[in-house]
């Protein structure tokens, strides 16, 4: 493993207050005593491979992501097991995707073994802040925010000469508290998040920024998330706001649109695709407009819908709310949707033997 300087925090949280935090930490308000980081300079590459107390940054003003928006994050889930150990899912496919975001958005690379030790670092240190699961519905977790943002102080529009890499750590309480819930999603008839050509396929801040007015749209005409289609024809599902989009048919079919330059290649997404043979179901990849949901769904051929990510795992979906039509799946979450998610959730908590070897 690659050495980490450790400059321990002395005036961590009380216990008693990390405890209180645990018991119920919603999401992304907590943050644990340390944070991992390491400085990248054109001359020198990855260097100052650090775990520090967490805190503020200094930047400068004129720090290049401040204003051109060269920035690239991640996000994955720390679980703790029954017997006291803590477990990753998957995160090499988070180094790969960084990798392929950093590539786009003219950021270094970064090296697997400098993005999973960086996680290991921390989550060893801040290991007392990872939630104990009182029960399997219980889905708290401690949640793994490693970003990448140029910082180099110079207006000039180009990529930046340096770049600072920093993992943060949240404890986050269930997704659902109350049980699993459905959403409906609204159609989002103009705003896109991602064109072809565009940066849809990399985990970079402009993505998020840019859906926040459809999201806005979305709360209006009461739903709880957007959907959004592709940017050409405007008629294929690419995905929602924060989270991928599958349908399962009666004849046993979980089918997801195909990856494109404008959708993300969830760590989710992909997992379910793999593990769907396990549950009778044929794993299909494929642009799918929102017509062939809409009579899929009238006809009975299209029965289950869902939203996949890290955050929620699976999400069912009851209804899809356009300006035209609405297509309802109804309040009860799909069978399918249901075991899919059990299965996952098992692996992830180590109630389900891994044996894709998934867990780190
Ligand atoms: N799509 C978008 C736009 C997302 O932000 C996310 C969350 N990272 C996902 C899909 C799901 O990806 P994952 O399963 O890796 O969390």
């Amino acid at each position: 493993m690659t050495d980490f300087t450790v400059l321990k925090n002395l005036q961590p949280q009380p216990e008693l207050v990390r405890e209180n935090i645990k018991k119920d930490p919603g999401f992304g308000q907590y943050f644990t005593d340390h944070m991992a980081h390491i400085r990248y300079t054109i001359g020198d590459g990855w260097q100052g491979h650090e775990v520090r107390p967490y805190g503020p940054l200094l930047l400068d003003p004129a720090a290049a992501v401040l204003h051109y928006a060269q920035e690239i994050f991640e996000g994955l889930k720390a679980y703790r097991h029954a017997d006291g150990s803590v477990w990753t899912f998957r995160p090499e496919r988070n180094a790969a995707r960084i990798n392929k975001s950093a590539e786009r958005l003219a950021l270094p690379q970064l090296s697997e073994e400098d993005f999973i030790d960086s996680l290991k670092h921390l989550v060893s240190l801040d290991q007392a802040w990872v939630p104990t699961p009182e029960s399997d519905a219980d889905e708290s977790s401690l949640y793994l925010r490693p970003f990448m943002i140029a910082t180099e102080r110079f207006l000039g529009v180009r990529a930046s000469h340096e770049v600072d890499y920093y993992v943060i750590a949240s404890p986050a309480g269930p997704y659902f508290s109350g049980g699993i819930e459905p959403v409906s999603i609204w159609l989002s008839p103009k705003l896109k998040r991602a064109g072809a050509g565009g940066t849809g396929f990399a985990k970079c801040g402009g993505n998020y920024a840019s859906s926040l007015v459809a999201t806005n749209e979305a709360a209006a005409k009461g739903c709880q998330q957007v959907l959004f289609t592709d940017s050409v024809e405007n008629k294929y599902i690419d995905e929602l706001g924060g989270m991928n989009l599958m349908l399962v048919t009666k004849s046993g079919k979980l089918l997801t649109p195909a990856l494109s330059d404008s959708i993300l290649d969830g760590v989710t997404r992909r997992s379910l695709l793999e593990l769907a043979p396990q549950l009778g179901l044929e794993a299909e990849e494929r642009q799918i407009s929102i017509e062939e949901w809409r009579e899929g769904a009238a006809s009975g051929e299209i029965v289950e819908a869902f939203a996949c990510g890290t955050a929620a795992v699976i999400t069912p979906i009851s209804k899809l709310v356009s300006e035209d039509f609405t297509i309802d799946h109804g309040e009860e979450a799909g069978e399918k949707t249901m075991e899919l998610r059990k299965t996952l959730l098992g692996i992830q908590y180590g109630r389900v033997e891994d044996k894709n070897n998934w867990l780190v």
